[in-house]
């Protein structure tokens, strides 16, 4: 089944925070979600995977300084546009929806 790996750095004060994410794929052709599934008919309810595997998080890098909310450092979300690298492409998910402030004149 496929599923996003979500990495999260552990900081010297002990915080967790999620660093990046990852869609691995499968690569079964019985997984719906999957780019190998296969295209010719069959019957898909029954022999695939329909559904994603919840979200695995995993620690992968540890920092000898504290977090920055620790360190008195307030950043606007770090997880997305690290090094400016797309890797595969991010379909679906994340709902972007501006516009959301009601201003009341
Ligand atoms: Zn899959
Ligand atoms: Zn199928
Ligand atoms: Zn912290």
């Amino acid at each position: 089944m496929c599923f996003y790996l979500i990495t999260y750095r552990q900081y010297n004060c002990g915080h967790q925070l999620p660093f990046r994410r990852h869609y691995l794929d499968c690569n079964r052709t019985v997984c719906k979600i999957s780019v190998r599934h296969k295209r010719e008919v069959h019957d898909c309810a029954n022999e695939c995977d329909q559904v994603m595997l919840a979200d695995q998080h995993l620690v992968m890098e540890r920092c000898l300084t504290d977090c920055d909310p620790c360190r008195g450092i307030t950043t606007p979300t770090v997880v997305e546009g690290l090094n400016g690298s797309h890797s595969t492409d991010e379909s679906s998910d994340s709902g972007d929806s501006e516009g959301e402030s009601e201003g009341d004149d």
